[in-house]
């Protein structure tokens, strides 16, 4: 049995892919199958866009925050499923739509991709997981190479005309005092938030 929905605090997460272009040092799917408690996040299939909406409704979306695309792997990797389904949560609910990702998605798809988020998704949360683009690669292990740290910072700039609400997180025990406020720098530089958040391992 598919794992597509799961409850992390108050907020309805949506596992749709386990694809990633990266292969992060600290990624949780090195060290366990579960998230919080949940049923295995490993995909047999990915779920089709029916499928993942016919996951949503068998949940009270009125009873969550938020929704969140997360799960384990990359989310954008299926861009145009993930903007179907939140089209689809839209028309349903006025309840928050966040995407959690790498910020990569320009450079898996070979374009801007930060315009077809606008009216869509709510919140974006982006890993920026390092300060250069050589801790970046050591760390995040992208298959795209020493670009993809200012891909990722173009996407996040790109965000901020489109989604409400822009976040970069780093993970607390994986940084100095030093790297989160040159962190906090970048993020001020870029008009978004910073979130030093816990390691979820
Ligand atoms: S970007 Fe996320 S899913 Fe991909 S390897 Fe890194 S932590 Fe894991």
């Amino acid at each position: 049995m598919e794992t597509i929905t799961y409850e992390v605090k108050n907020g309805l997460y949506l596992n749709i892919t386990n694809r990633c272009p990266c292969s992060c040092t600290f990624c949780i799917r090195n060290n366990d199958d579960h998230v919080y408690g949940s049923e295995p996040l490993w995909l047999d299939h990915e779920p089709s866009v029916s499928e993942i909406c016919d996951a949503i409704d068998q949940k009270d979306l009125a009873s969550y925050e938020e929704v969140v695309f997360c799960g384990y792997g990359e989310p954008t990797e299926r861009l145009d499923a993930l903007l179907e389904v939140a089209a689809y949560i839209k028309k349903k609910s006025p309840i928050r739509i966040r995407v959690n990702t790498n910020g990569l998605s320009d450079l898996i798809h070979g374009e801007k991709t930060a315009p077809k988020l606008k009216g869509l998704i709510d919140v974006v949360s982006i890993s920026l997981n390092a300060t250069n683009p050589e801790d970046y690669l050591k760390m995040v292990r992208p298959k795209f190479g020493i670009g993809s740290f200012d891909a990722m910072l173009s996407f996040a700039k790109d965000c901020t005309a489109y989604v409400p609400d822009v976040v970069m997180t780093i993970v607390d025990t994986v940084t100095t005092k030093e790297e989160q406020e040159k962190s906090l720098q970048i993020c001020n530089d870029l008009s978004v938030r910073l979130r030093i958040r816990e390691y979820e391992g």
